[in-house]
């Protein structure tokens, strides 16, 4: 059966090549019934996703990707989030004015081996709520002719092994979930397998996480192959956490290394999806109506 939910996907909010209404309207033509909008660091998307997709008779659970800490870096899911919350307010103002930092320490960098790129470049509407990340430069670099491509870009200036990289600046993986929860969201562990851990270690991360307030694992992702799939949703009936699966889309051309070229992709074992959405918002819903919210859908 093909997949009708897609719970992980990237708009220009973040480092996305297509505009919120562009995704919705790419997911309602593949047939998808639920989907979410997951930017990095920012909600800023959802408002737009979420009114394309009621127009199109289909839901759009406001979603944020936390870029967590520590090493490797935990990339936390919120579903349901209140963007407005203060505290969540301010993480996210906390996280732009990081990316920005980041950036210009990248510029910095190239610089110092002849690559001038403007800021300005980096991104046209820098006042925006929009999360600048690494693709952006890399973009530019491609249209300088630096590199031939996004790969390549990474390859040669922005991957961790590169002179010129600059590390990040990453929210405590405790903050990250207590904010989601204060804010009438749910914490879902993003794609445990990009963390390259045995799992057993997975198991321990879980334990841990569930303890500081997860509410769920990404068990189907783009990344997962079927076997490492099945592996998350046992851990996640053990630990009572809910299921979820996204395809971490971006747009772009398929390709190796790069997330999947669309909504859906990798997600062909997710067969329960709109059963997992179903409690994910049950779930979203129950919270709200115990921080004293209005219902979300
Ligand atoms: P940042 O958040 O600025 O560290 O950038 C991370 C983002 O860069 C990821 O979400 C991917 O979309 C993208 N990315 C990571 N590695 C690569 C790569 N090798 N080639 C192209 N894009 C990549
Ligand atoms: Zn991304
Ligand atoms: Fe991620
Ligand atoms: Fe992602």
């Amino acid at each position: 059966m093909d997949p009708m939910v897609d719970l992980h996907l990237h708009t220009t909010a973040s480092d996305g090549l297509h505009s919120p209404s562009e995704v919705v309207a790419m997911c309602k033509r593949l047939g998808f019934s639920t989907i979410a909008i997951t930017d990095h660091d920012t909600m800023c998307g959802v408002s737009e996703g979420m009114a394309a997709a009621r127009g199109l008779g289909m839901v759009c659970v406001p979603g944020v990707e936390i870029n967590a800490g520590g090493c490797p870096e935990t990339h936390m899911l919120g579903y349901g989030v209140d963007r407005e919350q203060p505290a969540m307010q301010a993480l996210f103002q906390r996280m732009r004015r990081a990316r920005v930092r980041r950036v210009e320490r990248f510029l910095e960098n190239l610089a110092g081996i002849g690559i001038h790129i403007d800021y300005d470049e980096i991104i046209a509407d820098a006042g925006s709520e929009k999360s600048i990340g690494r693709p952006h430069i890399g973009h530019a670099l491609v249209a300088h002719g630096y590199a031939s491509d996004l790969s390549e870009a990474f390859g040669k200036y922005l991957a961790k092994s590169a002179k010129t990289y600059a590390p990040r600046e990453k929210v405590c993986l405790t903050e990250a979930i207590s904010t989601i929860n204060k804010a009438g969201g749910v914490a879902v562990l993003a794609h445990p397998a990009l963390l390259h851990y045995d799992l057993r270690t997975v198991e321990n991360t879980l334990i841990y996480c569930k303890k500081l307030g997860l509410g769920g694992v990404e068990c189907y992702h783009s990344r997962h192959d079927r076997e490492t799939a099945g592996n998350y949703r046992r851990l996640a009936i053990k630990y009572d956490l809910l299921v979820t699966g996204g395809s971490d889309f971006h747009g772009g051309l398929p390709s190796r290394n790069l997330p999947p070229p669309s909504p859906g992709d990798g997600l062909k074992h997710f067969t329960d999806g709109d059963r997992c959405a179903a409690l994910l918002i049950d779930e979203i819903e129950r919270r709200r109506a115990a921080l004293g919210m209005a219902p979300m859908f």
